[in-house]
């Protein structure tokens, strides 16, 4: 506390992001970066674009990024937002569309930055509690509310909704707004975004910091119907004209370009992961159903907590939640092949088997 915050500052709950700790090199499995470079392509551009133009502002319309993300989903120029990080596009968002005069619903389990952008607006929430198997079901989410907000697949249970799910929810909820974080969604989902024709209340949220490795660069995208996205231009509008350097304008752009390296990259995550699970279930772990670049993992015998810190002793970090309901489970980001070998070695020393 200090006498010079603001009531606001004073009741903040910050959300803590995964460690990035220093004192020794880890395999870092804590904050689902993807273990592979980004496109030579995109650094390329980001080295290209390093030059006497940073004198110059970038442009505050995203113009180049706009139509080359437009281009490669198939929607018109007006339905595409994009933003620092898909976090900046989601505190927009919550902004934006959502009724401080009623309740936000989100499920119990999940992302846990939601809860932290409803305490910095002042919105209140409800949470949905997702089933005993950590799944989402789409009718419990039926109180009356001021608006929706879901992963698909839902973190840190990396479980997935098909698409029916979520016309059922959009087509419950039509007078409020839907936004579908699909963070994780290359990793074996479905987008939602070809529901946005239908449904003008659907937001879909996407970022390149997962399935395109430059969680480093902060390039997010929103899609939707325009009203919406006229919404979320006029709060970024009243909060910072020029959201993304040239750098990052020209690093996404040519990030979207290189689809080849994009599905390589997401293909090989996606086997890891297949092969991974199969290795814990001979090792008496149960995991939920990824569709994501992570594993949600609870061992039958030892505690998430006790295998969280020898992990860590042996130089390999994963994330572990100490919070109801998912105190005895891990999330683990799936690595490269060898950096995988190395955790399921020290999972061996560990577990006894
Ligand atoms: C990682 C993540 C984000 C944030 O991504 P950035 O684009 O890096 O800000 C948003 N939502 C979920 C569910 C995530 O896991």
């Amino acid at each position: 506390m200090s006498k010079f915050w603001s009531p606001l500052t004073a009741s903040l709950v910050p959300y803590v992001p995964g460690e990035q700790p220093k004192d020794k090199v880890y395999i870092k499995l804590n904050t689902n970066e993807n273990p592979y470079p980004p496109s030579p392509k995109a650094i390329a551009a980001i080295v290209g674009a390093t030059n006497e133009d940073l004198r110059l502002y970038p442009d505050p319309t995203c113009e180049v990024l706009v139509r080359a993300a437009a281009a490669y989903y198939g929607l018109p120029e007006e339905q595409v937002f994009v933003g620092n990080g898909s976090d900046e596009i989601l505190a927009f968002a919550f902004a934006a569309f959502f009724d401080p005069a009623k309740k936000l619903l989100f499920p119990d389990i999940t992302y846990s930055f939601y809860k932290v952008y409803a305490k910095l607006y002042g919105l209140s929430a409800e949470l949905i509690a997702l089933d005993e198997q950590f799944r989402v079901h789409v009718e419990a989410f039926h109180s009356d509310n001021g608006g929706i907000i879901i992963p698909n697949p839902n973190a840190p249970t990396a479980q997935l909704l098909s698409l029916d799910e979520i016309r059922t929810l959009l087509a419950s909820h039509p007078d409020q707004a839907v936004i579908i974080d699909e963070a994780y969604i290359d990793f074996g989902g479905q987008s939602a975004i070809e529901l946005i024709k239908d449904y003008p209340n659907l937001l879909v949220v996407q970022t390149l910091s997962k399935s395109r490795s430059l969680a480093g660069l902060r390039v997010g995208f929103a899609f939707g119907s325009e009203e919406l996205i006229d919404g979320l231009n006029r709060i970024k509008n009243s909060f910072n004209s020029y959201t993304l350097d040239r750098l990052a304008l020209a690093g996404a752009v040519a990030s979207l370009e290189d689809d080849a390296y994009f599905h390589e990259t997401t293909a090989k995550v996606i086997a890891t992961r297949e092969r991974v699970t199969e290795q814990l279930l001979e090792m008496g772990f149960k995991a939920t159903d990824s569709k994501a670049n992570f594993v949600f993992i609870s061992h039958k015998e030892i505690e998430a907590k006790e295998i969280f810190q020898q992990l860590r002793d042996k130089g390999v970090l994963v994330r572990y939640f100490n919070q109801p309901r998912i105190d005895n489970y891990l999330r683990v980001s799936i690595g490269t092949d060898e950096e995988m070998d190395a955790f399921i070695a020290a999972l061996h020393e560990i577990v006894g088997v």
